[in-house]
C-alpha cells in the first residue's frame, strides 16, 4: 500500500521551544545572536545563522542533554505516531536545524528513526563537543539539500508529493512557508510565523497549537 505521509518541522512544531532560542537564553553571550538578525536582514543564510551560534557553544555535553529536554517535546508524540501508522500515515521530520538534538528527543521518547522505523528525520548532522561546541553540517544527501537552509523542505515535500498517496505538512516558521504551500489547504497545518506569511498571501491553512492536534485532526479525516 502507498502510504500517505505527514511531513513535520522539529523545532517550535512538535516541541514548544526552538533549540536556538534556549541556548542563546541560557548559555550564550547576548550577541550571539545577532547572527540571527543578519539571517533575518537577508544578509546570511538560515543554515550560516545557526551554525554560528551553535558554534559559540562551550558547556558541558550533559548541560545541553539537559537543556534539550526544556524543549518540550509534545508528550504525546510517540502514541500520536502510532495512531498515524495505524491510519496509514508515515511521519517524516524536515528540519532546518540539527540532527544532533532531534535524534536525542526522538529516542529519549521511545521512537525509532529511519525509513522504516517509527519516524524518518530529515535534519543538518551534528557533532558536540564542549572543545569546538555544535559542529553543523550540510546534509551529504544532494537530492534534499539546500544551501540556504542545509536540509531543503520543499524538496522533500516534492519527493513524497510523487511517491506518496497524500501529503501533509505542518510547521512554524518563515523556513516551512514553501513547503506548505505544495499541500493542500486542508493538509497544511500552520502554527506562528508561518500563519503569519500564509495570511499575507491569502493562503489558508489549519492552525494548531500543540503538535498532538495536527495528528488527530488527520487520523480523523480518514
Ligand atoms: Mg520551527
Amino acid at each position: 500500500m502507498q502510504h500517505s505521509v505527514l511531513i513535520s518541522d522539529f523545532d517550535g512544531t512538535m516541541t514548544e521551544n526552538d533549540f536556538y532560542k534556549l541556548v542563546a537564553e541560557r548559555l550564550l553571550p547576548a550577541q550571539a545572536l545577532e547572527f540571527w538578525q543578519e539571517y533575518r536582514r537577508g544578509r546570511i543564510s538560515h543554515f550560516k545563522a545557526l551554525q554560528n551560534i551553535f558554534s559559540q557553544l562551550r558547556a558541558p555535553q550533559k548541560v545541553l542533554e539537559e537543556l534539550i529536554l526544556d524543549m518540550h517535546l509534545d508528550p504525546s508524540l510517540a502514541k500520536d505516531i502510532v495512531c498515524l501508522r495505524k491510519a496509514g500515515w508515515k511521519v517524516v521530520v524536515a528540519s532546518a536545524g540539527c540532527q544532533w538534538y532531534i535524534d536525542r528527543l526522538l529516542t529519549g521518547a521511545g521512537l525509532t528513526i529511519g525509513p522504516q522505523g517509527d519516524v524518518e528525520v530529515h535534519a543538518n548532522p551534528g557533532t558536540y563537543s564542549s572543545g569546538t561546541g555544535l559542529t553543523m553540517t550540510m546534509p551529504e544527501d544532494l537530492q534534499f539539500r539546500s544551501q540556504e537552509t542545509g536540509v531543503h523542505k520543499a524538496a522533500i515535500v516534492h519527493y513524497y508529493l510523487q511517491n506518496a498517496h497524500q501529503v501533509a505538512y505542518a510547521g512554524d516558521g518563515w523556513t516551512d512557508v514553501d513547503a506548505a504551500m505544495l499541500v493542500p489547504p486542508h493538509l497544511r497545518f500552520a502554527k506562528a510565523d508561518i500563519k503569519q506569511a500564509l495570511d499575507e498571501r491569502g493562503e489558508q491553512a489549519r492552525i494548531f497549537t500543540h503538535w498532538s492536534e495536527v495528528a488527530r485532526t488527520i487520523v480523523e479525516l480518514e
